[in-house]
């Protein structure tokens, strides 16, 4: 029997390694593939800033295949996550990126010269599109570029590629887990201070005042300061590297260095299939601190269309546009600056007050003899550790029953579910309990998760904010661009998940383990 099984085992790995191995056929595979990250970006932009999209994203978007109705469908809504499924096609219940404090955080991987907390992917579980091009092809490269760490990190998984972030001194860097030393290109691109160049300008608008229809001056906006244009750098350049990620010229910057770095490294020449990712992540800063309906925010997207114009015609001279294969999504969407909509639409902002109860909980287990901190809480995920109550009367069960009573009861609260229940749901109607099933390991420890009301916002949160598992967080763009790809608006149903299977199809690659998405075949031209 034992030889029967080891027969069988021995076959099915030679399957998958034949599948993996299989060399493009065609020679129609793309030499260089971009994906192209906006942090917190909303599918509805598109349509709201159309007419004045005349740079890339427009470009884009009128030329591609664009799918109106694509999510990413799991319910901690923030950056690691959402990164962690871009180049995957796996949702964090499989990718192992729950949250951003429990994404790309490693001290065992500090950054080359300082300038940020270390990071390496090693919580990052399974494999991404470019080990599936290197399986194929071992001479294909990645290059990954962002502001954020976790941007630049996630859309390469574990591979040890090239990625870079900024650092707050002004510099990308990369940390001990890619590389020892900076290459020279990037050292030669530091070296011009572009940020610091900056020190004494203004942040104002791009198009004529009456471009604009969102008003300027709202003081909820940016914690109730510097909320009106012209937006002033500092004086000092030390500062200006330190605050640049707050404003749009930071993603000129990224595009910038990705441009460098493709002329440096030589990426996307061929005749196998690089990638370069850039995840551009100032949308989210200013979405943070002006809100989705402000100037600001307005001003920012109509500023990356320009930078992401530049960069796709600069690409486009660099390489041959023919060979080039582009995708463009987001991590996240944003929900409204809570005061902003209560002023708008005269309704009361909704803040859910979470701590209160767990607090209460937490005080009365410990008064009832629970040892330690009985209750862990994060992101709205409660785990009641049992240990704690190792020598007391209490009951696990009738612990967690009352504390989900009392969290039903806090206003701004949506839902509060059983994780050991949500397996048992409509998944196909409850998208609140899908998002859920497809956002935890099975290895997370969890006992309740909390999903807020629609617009509600936790305490705490001032500013605009994301991390819901409601549509407007979960609702971003998806559009693929290029000969592979059959222009047009694609109303169907989409996931983030379904961008590297797409991906992979293009490149004639397999993936190399069980996918949570699928190949938009629909939207592939048939091989000439
Ligand atoms: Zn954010």
């Amino acid at each position: 029997m034992r030889s029967v099984a080891g027969v069988a085992v021995f076959a099915s790995l030679f399957a998958t390694a034949a599948a993996a191995q299989r060399v493009a056929q065609s020679g129609n595979a793309p030499k260089l593939i971009v994906f192209i990250a906006v942090d917190q970006m909303r599918a509805d932009y598109f349509e709201r800033f159309l007419p004045q999209l005349t740079g890339g994203l427009g470009r884009l978007y009128r030329g591609g295949a664009v799918f109106t109705n694509a999510y990413q469908d799991h319910a901690i809504t923030e950056t690691a996550p959402g990164h962690s499924v871009m180049l995957s096609g796996r949702f964090p219940a499989h990718t192992g990126i729950v949250t951003n404090s429990l994404g790309v955080p490693d001290a065992r991987a500090p950054l080359i010269g300082g300038g940020g907390d270390g990071a390496s992917p090693f919580r990052f579980r399974g494999s991404v599109l470019i080990d599936w091009l290197r399986m194929n092809d071992p001479r294909s490269r990645a290059l990954s570029v962002s502001r954020k760490d976790r941007g630049a990190i996630l859309p390469i998984g574990r591979s040890h590629e090239s990625a870079f972030w900024y650092a707050t001194d002004g510099r990308f860097t990369t940390s001990t887990y890619y590389a020892d030393t900076l290459p020279t290109w990037v050292q030669r691109f530091n070296a011009r201070k572009i940020p610091q160049s900056y020190a004494g300008k203004a942040w104002t608008l791009l198009l004529p005042e009456s471009s604009y229809p969102e008003p300027d001056s709202v003081p909820f906006e940016n914690y109730r300061r510097n909320f009106v244009f012209p937006h002033v750098f500092s004086a000092d350049p030390a500062q200006v590297a330190a605050n640049f990620a707050a404003y749009p010229m930071m993603d000129s910057l990224t595009a910038q260095m990705a441009l460098e770095g493709v002329s440096a490294t030589g990426i996307g020449r061929g005749p196998q299939t690089d990638l370069l990712s850039v995840s551009f992540s100032t949308t989210d800063a200013v979405g943070h601190a002006y809100g989705p309906d402000s100037r600001e925010l307005h001003d920012q997207i109509v500023r990356l269309d320009r930078y992401m114009g530049a960069f796709i015609d600069s690409l486009y001279k660099l390489r041959d546009s023919s060979t080039i294969a582009f995708a463009l999504t987001a991590d996240h969407g944003v929900q409204p600056n809570p005061d902003v909509r209560a002023m708008n639409e005269h309704v009361a902002a909704m803040r859910a007050d979470v701590g209160a109860p767990i607090a209460a909980a937490r005080a009365a287990l410990r008064a009832a003899g629970a040892t330690g901190d009985p209750l862990r809480y994060e992101e709205g995920v409660v785990l009641l550790q049992r240990q704690s109550l190792a020598g007391t009367t209490l009951k696990a069960d009738s612990v967690l029953n009352a504390l989900a009573a009392s969290l039903r009861k806090v206003s701004g609260v949506g839902r509060v579910d059983f994780v050991r229940d949500l397996a048992r749901s409509d998944t196909t109607k409850d998208y609140v309990a899908r998002r859920w099933l497809h956002m935890l390991p099975s290895d997370f420890a969890s006992d309740l998760v909390i999903s807020l009301a629609p617009y509600a916002y936790f305490t705490g949160d001032i500013v605009a904010t994301h991390g819901t598992p409601n549509d407007l967080d979960a609702h971003v763009p998806e559009i693929f661009y290029g000969p592979w790809f059959i222009a047009g608006k694609y109303t169907q149903r989409a996931l983030v998940a379904d961008i590297a299977p797409t991906l992979a199809a293009i490149a004639e690659v397999s993936p190399s383990e069980k996918l949570d998405g699928r190949a938009h075949t629909e939207a592939i031209r048939k091989p000439r």
